[in-house]
């Protein structure tokens, strides 16, 4: 249960924590570190398992580590002469936050600190770390308020009529001494322990309880740190920065975290101590100034930071101490980093031969790219957020509040920057999203109309907003106790939720010779296609330009929503007769080939997937209450003839198509064997959109999607219209334009037939949006906003099952569909395009069932060709 120091090393972090075992680590290869042992995550987890009871034998253990160590040191806890004294450190596997604050000095008492001052013939420095130590102690033992102790420290200053602590006496510190033991007796109703020892015994205890403290499990659930790692304790001798001129303490990382250039980078302090540097109660000096001050300790740290860099093959974060002109390191860690940074020490570390290509690869979090790929906030905006949404569209988006998608429009246009703000979008608020530089939104989830919206035209969004009071008519927007009017400018990021006050600095998208560098290694090993879901030349155009082989994905019905075409398949829907209906859809055939056009020329060469019409029908109409509002307004208002009768007819209609549960409704494949002319018409305008591009030399690659399938013999009628239709139209060229149909799998019906399905089809692509809400029987946009978090919050289901695929359900359909699908269709190409396809952990899934490619939207495919590089790496 307790370990020295020199028994550990890197390899042992399960059992040492992060700090136990990067200290122990330094000292095998070397590296100066103070003398002292852990106490193991072990020991703590089986004492938190039992109520907080210690397991038999560890305070025997660690008194025994103790006595070698005082051995080791010829000093003791707590001497008058020679005393020990050691910081209680706390060093959890993954380091977090919430745990307890380190203690130092502990091992000085009445009798010790007055062999400190005479050892070091600094009494005002003995004094000084005694009234530090019983400040911390108190503080984060025993649980005294911190400003019991400053209080105290404020009032002596003003009665001395003295700023800087700097000025306190030796007496005026003997006297805080007795001062902070009557604070803490006041406040916890006993004496402080006298005896360092039983100081020790309660400081491992509350470095274990504070493994359980709610804000640690609060952090843990956030950042999926499981439960059960514990955390370690380091007891480590105490070495002091603060002796004098000759001592110091700093901070340095081995290259710059937030370029990742290789330049010195850090600050110290002469004459402090731990805290010091961090707390800001002085301002630290550039480490460079070092070398005048301290030269040898200088030369051998610059020399040490490149042994640790070399040794672990990557940038470190470092801790060190100057005492009396001799340097200690008290913690290396991998240094955090943003996304530039993290290419740039990637690239130069395999340009330099300290690690290969393959460990740079498993080095990036694939997630941190997305930081690259839209203008962001300065990481050191250092302002606190109004309120907090969901991060729905990632990015950072500056502008004035605008109430509505036609002040967006007419202002965005007009070159001011807007951000729109809503209760929720519409399609008809599209115009203003594309001239806003974001999208606020006060209710809805991440599949919220805004939030995909905005994810798939890369505009920052922030949804579901609760606190936002959002009066369209008095065009004002409340926050809390902010008041804001149109025209007032706020910051919002979409990265984070988090929404400001004011202009906030950005920085912008970043797509360096790193980024395309590091990614080009990524493709080389990944066995995975990246695809995207794109639906228009734009997007296409952008997504190649990120590194997409193809489109999974195109939603045609996206291209019905555009504000002229919307009225022409109003009225193809509300067509009586048949000629009407086919009158609409010639005019709608010339648009959707426009579409298609440009999306065969960005993507030239490369796989189109376009699925055929989706939605119910009803979602091209007005909403059901809305029109029945405008009906009754119109027949108040007394307004008779030709308007109340269109307004009735389209409720008639609105009515007709309304259904109870319209996800599974009349819609995808459902739809189009209904009215087959739809889809008739969209496989004509893919045809002669291929045609014309084929014609300008280019080289269109079509695969038509049929969605929803649940039912075999309903892909072979599908399958059969779109055949007929093609060949009449590619007929007059010989016919020798290649295209492919094939399925989404997105009902778990599909997957367990998958055989008979795939005998119809040329490929599958697993639309796991879907296929999450049909299997678990969960309504993502009604579960997002309710239920679910509490869930994921509470322990119940492991993620939400919509942002990280349900490993054992739908992975386990996917796993069914794919191979069954090969069974009676060897060959059959396989790919996922839900969302799930821009999720690094499901990507893991997707490469071990072996499908072909995922499918996301155009800025996760950096982020997906990147998970899938480390997946392929990590299964060889
Ligand atoms: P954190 O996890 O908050 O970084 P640490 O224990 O690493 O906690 O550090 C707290 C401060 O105490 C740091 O400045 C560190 O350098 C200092 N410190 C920790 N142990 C010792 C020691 N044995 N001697 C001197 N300073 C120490
Ligand atoms: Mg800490
Ligand atoms: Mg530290």
């Amino acid at each position: 249960m307790v370990y020295d120091l020199a028994e550990g090393s890197a390899e042992m972090k399960p059992l040492l924590g992060g700090k136990g075992a990067g200290v122990a680590e330094m000292i095998r290869v070397g590296v100066p570190v103070p003398d002292g042992f852990t106490v193991t995550t072990q020991a703590c987890v089986a004492a938190m398992q039992d109520g907080g009871r210690w397991p038999d034998g560890l305070w025997t253990e660690i008194e025994a580590h103790l006595d070698a160590f005082e051995e080791r040191t010829g000093r003791r806890l707590g001497a008058a002469r020679r005393p020990l004294l050691v910081s209680v450190r706390s060093g959890a596997v993954v380091s977090m936050p919430g745990m307890m604050d380190t203690i130092l000095n502990l091992g000085i008492s009445e009798e010790s600190v007055v062999g400190l001052a005479e050892e070091s013939g600094n009494p005002r420095f003995a004094w000084d770390c005694y009234r530090r130590f019983l400040q911390m102690y108190g503080e984060v033992v025993e649980g005294v308020p911190a400003h019991a102790f400053s209080d105290e420290i404020a009032a002596l200053k003003n009665r001395r009529g003295i700023t800087e602590d700097t000025g306190l006496t030796v007496d005026d510190l003997t006297e805080l001494v007795a001062t902070f033991r009557t604070v803490a007796r006041h406040h916890t109703g006993e004496e402080l322990p006298t005896d360092p020892r039983e100081q020790l015994r309660r400081a491992v205890q509350a470095v274990f309880s504070s493994w359980d403290t709610p804000r640690a499990g609060v952090y843990r659930r956030a950042n999926g740190i499981p439960d059960d790692l514990g955390t370690a304790v380091n007891v480590m001798q105490m070495v002091f920065g603060n002796r004098g001129d000759t001592s110091a303490t700093g901070v340095c990382f081995t290259r710059d975290p937030s370029t990742g250039a290789k330049e010195l980078y850090g600050e110290f302090l002469v004459n402090a101590q731990g805290e010091d540097v961090v707390a800001g109660i002085r301002t630290p000096r550039p480490l460079a100034e070092m070398e005048q001050v301290l030269p040898d300790a200088y030369r051998e740290l610059l020399d040490t930071m490149d042994r640790l860099e070399h040794h672990y093959g990557d940038m470190q974060d470092i801790e060190f101490t100057v005492d009396d002109g001799k340097l200690y390191l008290l913690q290396t860690r991998t240094g955090k980093r943003t996304a530039a940074a993290a290419l740039k020490v990637a690239r130069d570390l395999v340009a330099e031969g300290v690690i290969d290509r393959e460990t740079a690869l498993l080095r990036i979090e694939p997630a941190q790219l997305d930081q690259l790929l839209h203008p962001g906030l300065d990481p050191d905006h250092g302002t606190s957020p109004l309120t907090r949404g969901l991060n729905a569209s990632p990015g950072a988006g500056v502008g004035q509040v605008v109430f509505d998608a036609d002040t967006a429009a007419e202002r965005g246009e007009a070159g001011e920057a807007v951000v729109l703000v809503r209760w929720e979008t519409t399609p008809d608020d599209i115009h203003g999203v594309i001239a806003a530089q974001g999208v606020l939104t006060s209710h809805g989830g991440m599949t919220s109309h805004a939030a995909v919206v905005a994810r798939g035209m890369g505009r920052p969004c922030v949804a579901g907003a609760g606190d936002l009071r959002i009066d369209v008519e008095a065009r004002t927007l409340t926050i809390g106790q902010t008041a804001l009017t149109e025209g007032d400018t706020i910051t919002i990021d979409g990265s984070t939720g988090e929404v400001f006050a004011g202009a906030l600095d950005l920085v912008p998208p970043q797509i360096t010779d790193d980024f395309t560098e590091v990614l080009g290694w990524a493709d080389e090993v990944r066995r995975l296609g990246v695809r995207a879901n794109a639906d228009t030349g734009a997007d296409a155009a952008k997504a190649r330009e990120l590194g997409a082989e193809g489109i999974g994905l195109c939603r045609t019905e996206h291209m019905f929503m555009d504000a002229d075409r919307l009225p022409v398949v109003q009225a193809m829907i509300l067509a009586e007769k048949p000629d009407e209906r086919a009158a609409a859809l010639d005019r709608l055939l010339p648009m959707q080939q426009a579409d298609f056009t440009e999306l065969f020329t960005a993507m030239s060469g490369l796989p189109v997937t376009i699925r055929l019409i989706d939605p119910p029908l009803h979602e091209f109409l007005p909403d059901l209450v809305e029109q029945s509002l405008l009906v009754q307004r119109l027949e108040d208002a007394g307004t008779g003839g030709a308007e109340l009768e269109d307004a009735r007819t389209l409720l008639a209609h609105v009515k007709r198509l309304s259904e109870a549960n319209p996800m599974l409704g009349t819609r995808g494949v459902r739809l189009a064997l209904l009215f087959p002319e739809i889809a008739q018409m969209q496989v004509r305008a893919i045809a002669r959109a291929a045609r014309a591009v084929r014609a300008d030399g280019l080289d269109p690659r079509v695969e038509i999607m049929v969605p929803l399938v649940g039912f075999a013999e309903e892909l072979r009628r599908m399958r059969d219209v779109v055949e007929t239709t093609w060949a009449e139209e590619v007929g007059a060229d010989g016919g020798d334009l290649p295209h492919t149909v094939g399925t989404m799998i997105e009902l778990p019906r599909a997957a367990l037939v998958a055989d008979a399905i795939a005998e119809h089809a040329d490929f599958f692509s697993f639309g796991t949006n879907d296929l999450t809400q049909t299997t678990v029987g969960i309504s993502r946009d009604d579960a997002e906003g309710s239920f679910l978090h509490t869930y994921v919050d509470a322990g119940i289901v492991p993620a939400n099952p919509f942002a990280s695929v349900d490993v054992d359900g739908v992975g386990e359909l996917v796993r069914i569909g794919v191979r069954k699908g090969r069974s009676t269709t060897p060959g059959l190409k396989t790919g996922v395009c839900g969302e799930h396809g821009g999720d690094p952990a499901s990507i893991a899934l997707f490469h071990e069932i072996g499908l072909d490619y995922v499918s996301c939207s155009p800025y996760r495919v950096p982020v997906a060709r990147l998970a899938a590089a480390q997946v392929a790496l990590g299964s060889r």
